[in-house]
């Protein structure tokens, strides 16, 4: 392998578990990706940015705050939006069929016990079976991923059943308010599309003034 092979690598094994770099540099070189690490945002974990330039390389962003395991997912989140970008361009739905098929096809060879603690792989693998449920009815594997995170401390986030109705959170990189409680679940509805979605009580959310 060249030394900048090496380096790619040795720069991913900084950030994902070094028993996913060879794979995930793999797709690297497959789709031809750069992948940034950048200053992390609040409101969004990874990016995809297409250069239009002739020869430019696709980027990927990837917050730099993440656990190993959330930046493993992430990096796959956005290699699926790259995927599908290059099938359809834009005429299809950021997250619909298109996505959610390349998602969990490029997600399946990483679900191993040599690359994820246990809670997280029984979390993955409910994930990837109904890989069309919306990401805020993963909580689930919000939860498992919690755990090895530092940002539930410094980000504050709190669990979904302990805000008051009417509050607004985000949740995956979109907005709710708070509905009412139904059994484990809460109606939230996201602010921006007005849609009604589940969001289970123990969902790991950041709440927000607005
Ligand atoms: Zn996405």
């Amino acid at each position: 392998m060249n030394p900048k092979e090496q380096a790619i690598k040795d720069r991913l094994a900084e950030y994902m578990p070094a028993t996913a770099v060879d794979m995930a540099f793999a797709l690297m070189q497959q789709y031809k990706l750069y992948v940034k690490v950048v200053a992390p945002r609040k409101t969004r974990l990874g990016q995809f940015a297409v250069k239009l330039a002739p020869n430019a390389r696709p980027v990927l962003s990837i917050n730099s705050d993440l656990s190993p395991y959330q930046f493993l997912i992430t990096f796959i989140h956005e290699v699926g939006h790259f995927v599908v970008w290059q099938e359809h361009g834009v005429n299809v739905k950021p997250h619909g069929v298109e996505w959610q098929r390349a998602y969990a096809n490029l997600l399946t060879p990483f679900i191993k016990p040599d690359i994820f603690p246990k809670d997280v792989l029984l979390a993955l693998e409910q994930h990837i079976v109904r890989p069309g449920a919306s990401s805020c009815q993963d909580a689930v594997l919000e939860q498992a991923l919690a755990k090895y995170d530092s940002r539930t401390k410094t980000l504050n986030l709190v669990l979904v059943e302990s805000l008051a109705a009417g509050v607004h959170f985000v949740l995956d990189g979109h907005t709710f308010q708070k509905g009412k409680i139904l059994r484990t679940f809460c109606i939230c509805v996201d602010v921006v599309s007005k849609k009604q979605y589940r969001v289970r009580l123990n969902a790991l959310v950041l709440p927000i003034a607005h």
